[in-house]
């Protein structure tokens, strides 16, 4: 009999509509000649309120494509679908928090149904950018100077502000890239030239995250590589994102045309050699198991590789990056995504 497989989408985080995008491609594929005769799939909606919907609704978002947006008032007393107890094994296709940042991997643990990707540490790890960097610094992966502030004191301390910021100039210089620590899609990400344009950027950051990380900024390529495999990754072929734009921000990112991938990336053999070992310690460091997809600068100038950031779950449309590394590196998509299920399956099996 087929396996049962619940298509886990939509979600609470910004990302929901692309959340959708990726659900889209992936149905797509598991309905696929190669893929049809073995699995079955469970489409499960979550509804920006959080609210789980099984059944005809979330079929019809993925048809469309289109989010649905009149919402019944807000309980927090919902309740599972009873459909979710069909499930075999859960593809959580979500971005972003509450769903790449290890709260849904918990869920999906205490069911003790089998998923694809990172587990708790893994998803949690992987969207938290200071934590990811501790991670990162430990494995000696060389990566841009930061520091971290919180929100407290951002917001409620005005003598120790001054301080702060001294010591952001004098540590970091300009630019300096201001993010919250636990985000994605270039949410609440604010390039700073200079001290006047510095408390305004902390001040938005603080806003979407208790935690707050500050960076040099560098003048690089972004290249990015991806990981498939549980205990023995794989790293594809390096691909490149290429913008007109001041940096890959939120517009760029979502807007036709705004962004080009290039795959493979035009590097240096060794450079990419070295990138793709990069990646793969970067999945170890975090504990990711599935896919990831790991980015980097490239400073041309002085050769130098630094690691940016790890993505647990990244975009997932056909002309997403990471589809199209493994396409680029002789794993088509349809393959690609069930392969990631008997990863998932492998994985279950190895810790019981
Ligand atoms: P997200 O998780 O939201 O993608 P990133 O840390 O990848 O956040 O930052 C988004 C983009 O901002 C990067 O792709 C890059 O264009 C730019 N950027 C971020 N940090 C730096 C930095 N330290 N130096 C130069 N550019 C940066
Ligand atoms: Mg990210
Ligand atoms: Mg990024």
């Amino acid at each position: 009999s087929k396996l049962r497989v619940g298509l886990l989408f939509g979600g609470r985080s910004g990302e929901h509509e692309v959340s959708i995008s990726s659900a889209r491609a992936i149905a797509l594929a598991l309905s696929s000649e190669e893929n049809a005769n073995k699995y079955e799939i469970l489409p499960f909606y979550i509804q920006k309120d959080g609210r789980w919907l099984a059944g005809d609704v979330p079929q019809q978002v993925l048809t469309s494509g289109v989010a649905l947006t009149t919402l019944a008032a807000i309980s927090k007393l919902w309740q599972f679908p009873a459909q979710t107890q069909e499930v075999d094994v859960w593809f959580p296709i979500l971005h972003g928090p509450n769903g790449e940042d290890g709260t849904i991997q918990g869920l999906l643990s205490l069911m003790q149904v089998p998923f694809v990707g990172s587990g708790v540490l893994g998803s949690a790890m992987g969207m938290d950018k200071i934590a990811m960097k501790m991670a990162f610094a430990q494995a000696g992966l060389a990566q841009v100077k930061y520091l971290t502030l919180t929100r407290a004191q951002i917001w409620s301390n005005p003598c120790v502000f001054p301080k702060l910021c001294d010591q952001i100039e004098a540590t970091l210089g300009y630019p300096c890239f201001v993010k919250p620590a636990n985000l994605g899609s270039s949410v609440g990400i604010a390039k700073v030239r200079s001290s006047s344009e510095l408390e305004a950027a902390l001040d938005n950051a603080a806003s979407y995250d208790r935690r707050i990380i500050v960076e040099t900024g560098v003048v690089a390529r972004e290249v990015e590589c991806a990981v498939f495999g549980n205990d023995q990754p794989q790293a594809s072929v390096v691909g490149e994102i290429t913008f007109e734009s001041d940096f890959y921000d939120y517009e760029t990112k979502y807007t036709q045309g705004q962004a080009d991938l290039l795959i493979p990336a035009q590097l240096p053999d060794s450079v990419m050699r070295q990138i793709q070992d990069m990646a793969l310690q970067a999945f170890a460091a975090v504990d990711a198991a599935g896919l990831a997809r790991v980015d980097f600068f490239y400073v041309e100038a002085t050769g130098e590789i630094l690691i940016n950031e790890i993505n647990t779950f990244p975009g997932f449309t056909a002309t997403s990056m990471y589809p199209q590394l493994w396409a680029k590196s002789g794993i088509p998509f349809t393959e690609l995504v069930d392969r990631l299920i008997q990863l998932a399956l492998e994985r279950t099996q190895k810790s019981e």
